[in-house]
């Protein structure tokens, strides 16, 4: 099959076990060490946090703080987060979400060309997908390291794969995925394994929304209509 399926990491293709995440940890450390502030990281703090890019949250930690945030500052803070994310990171605190090995195997072998378009700084990205075993599916994306906004990230995917929107599909679990496909028109799919419902999903202008990556057959036969 000729086209590019780009896939969000987390509540897309993977989830943590556990309720205070390294990841979580890794935005304190990272802010501590370069701006010397001590910020907690709550899912309440931000809101609503979901499908925001790790240098959009980096920003909104440190809105009400009088720093200067310059573009190499963010880089540094990133940097340091992930040398805390790759250090402290517990093998097996991540689960791969049901369905997603077995709808990427079967993509890898109709020869789709597979990406990732994360918020996720990419050395973040690539460590958690390696722990649950789904690194080798992905050679390439867009990272929340190379730019703030996540249509952006969209665009970097586009570029490095050489395809353009009309033969993209995007997945992810957020509004903010489906809005940066659209933005880039690429077919869009929600999937209910994050915070949101099928109906928001729907709402927010998802080609197809489903709760789960279970049901691969009905993947398949969108992917190629
Ligand atoms: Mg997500």
């Amino acid at each position: 099959m000729n086209i590019l399926v780009l896939f969000d990491i987390d509540k897309t293709l993977l989830r943590s076990k556990l309720t205070s995440t390294t990841h979580a940890k890794a935005f304190s450390y990272g802010i501590k060490q370069s701006f010397g502030i001590e910020v907690e990281f709550t899912y309440k703090a931000i809101h609503p946090l979901p499908g925001l890019t790790d240098q959009q949250i980096i920003k909104h930690l440190l809105e009400q703080e009088s720093v200067e945030l310059t573009e190499n500052k963010i880089k540094e803070c990133m940097k340091h987060m992930e040398k805390y994310y790759i250090t402290n990171m517990q093998k097996g605190e991540l689960e791969a979400l049901p369905g997603t090995k077995k709808l990427l195997e079967q993509l890898k072998q109709k020869n789709v060309t597979l990406g990732l378009v994360t918020g996720n700084i990419e050395a973040i990205g690539w460590k958690k997908l390696e722990d649950v075993h789904l690194k080798h599916y992905f050679s390439f994306g867009g990272f929340g390291s190379d730019a703030a906004d996540r249509a952006e990230l969209v665009r970097i995917a586009l570029k490095k794969s050489g395809y353009q929107g009309n033969n993209v599909f995007l997945f992810g679990d957020t509004p903010r995925d489906i809005t940066a496909g659209k933005e880039n028109n690429v077919k869009t799919i929600g999937v209910a394994t994050g915070p949101y419902t099928i109906k928001e999903l729907k709402d927010s202008g998802a080609n197809l929304a489903l709760e789960t990556l279970e049901n691969t057959e009905q993947i398949l036969s969108f992917l190629n209509s």
